[in-house]
């Protein structure tokens, strides 16, 4: 197999530089050691900024039609300080 890159992980970072470099021309090959995305963190929530960068990658009018829920609310409440 040859490529011009080679991208070790496919989290965001890594999936987000593979896109600017597929679309600038560059032949790109991401490497992720695992084989699924059933990870806690893999974004339970998707900020702003998120939406942001989707927009500017042209994504953000399909980003929706993914099945997603709508948080109507945000609270937070002080914790009691730690003994
Ligand atoms: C508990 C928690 C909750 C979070 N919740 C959210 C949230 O709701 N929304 C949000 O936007 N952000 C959230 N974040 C932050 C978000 O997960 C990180 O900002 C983001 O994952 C960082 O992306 P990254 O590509 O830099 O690193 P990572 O996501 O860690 O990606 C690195 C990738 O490299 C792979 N890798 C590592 N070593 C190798 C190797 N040798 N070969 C091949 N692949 C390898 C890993 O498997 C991994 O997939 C949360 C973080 C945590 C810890």
């Amino acid at each position: 197999m040859k490529t011009q890159c080679m991208l070790g992980g496919g989290g965001p970072a890594g999936m987000m530089l593979g896109v600017l470099l597929a679309r600038a021309g560059v032949s790109v090959l991401v490497l992720e050691k695992h084989a699924d995305f059933l990870r806690d963190f893999r974004g339970d929530t998707v900020h702003p900024s998120t939406m942001e960068l989707l927009h500017e990658l042209g994504w953000l009018n399909d980003f929706p039609k993914l099945p997603h829920q709508k948080a109507q609310e945000v609270a937070a409440c002080k914790s009691a300080a730690p003994p």
